[in-house]
């Protein structure tokens, strides 16, 4: 695999991903220099949102696709905004919007408790039958006052209590080594070496 999709129009996520894809040495490119259209996401689960994301990108280029379908999961809402974290307050996926809606929503709660999910789906191609999926978690809390300027969402406001830092004030290699995204990578890519050793080593 020397060239690879990233199925999303989200410049912040498709950053991430790029980090986190450099020490592999493939060549990364954004759907949007494809011109494909953004896929539905019409389903309950993460995994099922990712997989479709992912053979719609595949679809369109030709070339393997990797996406995500994530979201924040508040334990007090019983998991929303969850995988409909993006349209939280509307189909306008403003992420000021969303977190005006999640401070209304958790007033007067006292269980901050949260996470985000991350599910990654990698396909070779539109067909493929063995797609390799990922799952990635990030504990903490959300608080009331944003903290810090850097990444995306809802990230201000979500507080990693082990370091205490919002996902917004952590540069983004050390987001990519705490967050859900991250976890999920760092899985993915052990499952890709693992496939492609069994491969190599078939054909020794
Ligand atoms: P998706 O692009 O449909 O998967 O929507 C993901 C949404 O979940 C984003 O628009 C954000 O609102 C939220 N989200 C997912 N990952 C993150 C993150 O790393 N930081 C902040 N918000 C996130």
């Amino acid at each position: 695999m020397q060239k690879l999709v990233i199925a999303t129009g989200n410049q912040k996520k498709l950053k991430e991903f790029e980090r986190l894809l450099a020490p592999l040495g493939i060549e990364v490119l954004p759907q949007s220099a494809f011109n494909v259209p953004e896929a539905p996401e019409p389903h309950c689960t993460f995994l099922e949102n990712a997989l479709v994301k992912a053979r719609n990108a595949a679809r369109h280029t030709g070339l393997p696709a990797l996406a995500d379908d994530s979201g924040i999961c508040v334990h007090a809402l019983g998991g929303n905004p969850g995988v409909n974290s993006a349209y939280y307050a509307g189909s306008q996926k403003s992420d000021a919007d969303n977190n005006a809606k999640l401070m209304a929503d958790l007033r007067d709660v006292a269980d901050r408790g949260a996470h985000y999910t991350a599910v990654l789906a990698l396909v070779m191609r539109e067909d493929d039958p063995e797609p390799i999926i990922a799952e990635g978690r990030w504990y903490g809390e959300v608080i009331d006052t944003p903290r810090g300027n850097g990444g995306f969402g809802y990230d201000p406001y979500f507080l990693d209590p082990e370091i205490g830092l919002t996902g917004a004030e952590m540069p983004i290699d050390q987001k990519g080594t705490r967050s859900h995204r991250g976890r999920a990578f760092a899985k993915l890519v052990i499952e890709l070496t693992e496939r492609l050793g069994v491969h190599d080593a078939g054909r020794a």
